[in-house]
């Protein structure tokens, strides 16, 4: 995991443009990937999640900026004005949903990823840490989740291990980006999005070693 790590630390220390940006968080999401499918390799863990599946895009999502903008400029760089326009006004609804909520509110009722279209995830490729770390052992129990979202109590799916390792790992690799002094608040992605994409001074913000938001719902540290 620390080789990882210092190889994201060289990455942002000679980082200029927005491209070396996006160029190191994609390099680090293949590690973490490579991390958590060696894992499961490595073990007994007999996962049942399968393409199609969306019962965990009903949770809340939570992302740094850095794993927003990316997604954001994907959009851009894929869809037409067009065709990021409907999306826009999703992002809009969705923020203003999650705005009337506290974090515990939206934590206990079934909130549909804005970005989640037919139970396919429109921004695989790019999708934050949170997304990559959600895996699954029961689909029952999925489902139950799905079903009673306001029972926080019940055990879930993960398999225990492999989720601490990854949400240790993902931590890391947030504490790389505060260390050299960027913005590492833990974001609500849509409504987050919704900002990035409407406002381009997000990104200067973040750029200049500043907060990076300033409407989107916040998930507080600890
Ligand atoms: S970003 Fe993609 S994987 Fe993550 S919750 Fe949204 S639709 Fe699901």
């Amino acid at each position: 995991m620390n080789s990882a790590i210092t190889r994201l630390a060289d990455d942002l220390s000679g980082a200029e443009s927005v491209h070396d940006f996006h160029a190191a968080l994609r390099r680090a999401l293949g590690w973490y990937d490579q991390l958590n499918q060696t894992r499961v390799e490595q073990s007994s863990i007999q996962l049942v999640c399968r393409a199609g599946c969306s019962l965990c895009c009903w949770l809340r999502v939570d992302a740094t900026a850095p794993e927003i903008f990316l997604i954001a400029d994907t959009l851009r760089a894929e869809l037409s004005p067009e065709a990021l326009q409907p999306l826009q006004q999703r992002l809009a609804a969705h923020a203003q949903t999650v705005g009337r909520m506290t974090v515990l509110e939206h934590a206990t009722r079934n909130v549909a990823c804005p970005l989640s279209r037919d139970g396919w995830c429109s921004v695989y490729e790019v999708r934050p840490h949170t997304c990559r770390r959600h895996h699954s052992q029961d689909l029952a129990a999925c489902q139950f989740t799905h079903d009673h979202p306001e029972d926080l109590e019940f055990p879930g799916a993960h398999h225990r291990e492999l989720f601490e390792e990854l949400t240790e790992a993902m931590g890391m690799h947030a504490a790389v980006y505060e260390y050299f002094g960027y913005d590492a608040t833990v974001y609500e992605l849509g409504s987050a999005l919704e900002e990035a994409l409407a406002d381009p001074a997000c990104w200067l913000r973040w750029r200049g070693k500043k907060k990076a938001f300033r409407r989107a719902s916040v998930t507080p540290s600890g």
